[in-house]
């Protein structure tokens, strides 16, 4: 099954693909991850892509479609593949279109996480992510057992850079210029599914796996 997951910056997408790719048993394939990693080691991607993320621009869609493209020809995609922050713009959903086409391959479900963007100011300058497996946690909204660690191996959390107040209203100007556009492009494609990304985590989930085994209404 291919998977794409759209939603502004906060709406849940990494929490949930955590989940799904365990139920579905299929790779995750985060850009906004594939940055952080880059931009850690210092690779001339990293350094190119620092420019942008830093100030909460979207890196240019010829350096992003270029890792995503790489990455979907690895052959754990065979078995299907979730996309989460990608595509960002019609020329990444393009491109991705290009790509999934030379593969032979299709998207199956777009989850839309819709979510006020009254909330996302909170929900992004609380998380917390693990320095270690890279797993999501908020300070209020799903905080760990102990402060600071990971309940699943133990490693250090920390606040990324651009979950700042400063950073996050450009971000979600970003969304609303470039990316929220892209809904329309999958709801005439008739891949587009709407899940409450405001109820609870588990909730969400839920309701996720029903969009994606064709059981909801
Ligand atoms: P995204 O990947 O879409 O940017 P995240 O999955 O990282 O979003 O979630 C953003 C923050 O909101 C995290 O701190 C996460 O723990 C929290 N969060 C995610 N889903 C929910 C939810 N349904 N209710 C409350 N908080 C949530
Ligand atoms: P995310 O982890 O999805 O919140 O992404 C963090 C940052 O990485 C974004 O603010 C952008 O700067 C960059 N980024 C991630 N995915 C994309 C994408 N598909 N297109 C352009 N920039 C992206």
């Amino acid at each position: 099954m291919n998977i794409l997951f759209m939603g502004p910056p906060g709406a849940g997408k990494g929490t949930q693909a955590e989940r799904i790719v365990e139920t579905f048993e299929i790779p995750h394939i985060s850009t906004g991850d594939a940055f952080r990693l880059a931009m850690k080691q210092g690779t001339p991607l990293g350094q190119k892509a620092k420019e942008y993320v830093d100030q909460g621009l979207l890196v240019p869609d010829d350096v992003t479609n270029g890792i995503v493209r790489e990455r979907l020809q690895q052959s754990d995609c065979d078995k299907g593949f979730l996309l989460d922050g990608f595509p960002r713009t019609l020329a990444q959903a393009e491109a991705l279109d290009d790509m999934l086409s030379d593969m032979g391959k299709q998207i199956n479900h777009v989850v839309n996480l819709k979510v006020d963007r009254s909330l996302l100011l909170a929900r992004l300058t609380g998380r917390r992510i693990c320095k270690a497996c890279g797993a999501t946690y908020h300070v209020l909204f799903n905080p760990p057992k102990q402060e600071g660690v990971c309940d699943k191996c133990e490693g250090e959390l920390y606040q990324r850079s651009d979950d700042t107040e400063e950073k996050v209203g450009t971000r979600l100007d970003e969304y609303i210029s470039k990316t929220a556009p892209l809904l329309a492009y999958y709801e005439n494609k008739g891949l587009l599914r709407e899940v409450d990304g405001e109820k609870e985590i588990d909730t969400v989930t839920s309701e996720i796996v029903s969009c994606l085994k064709g059981q909801a209404e």
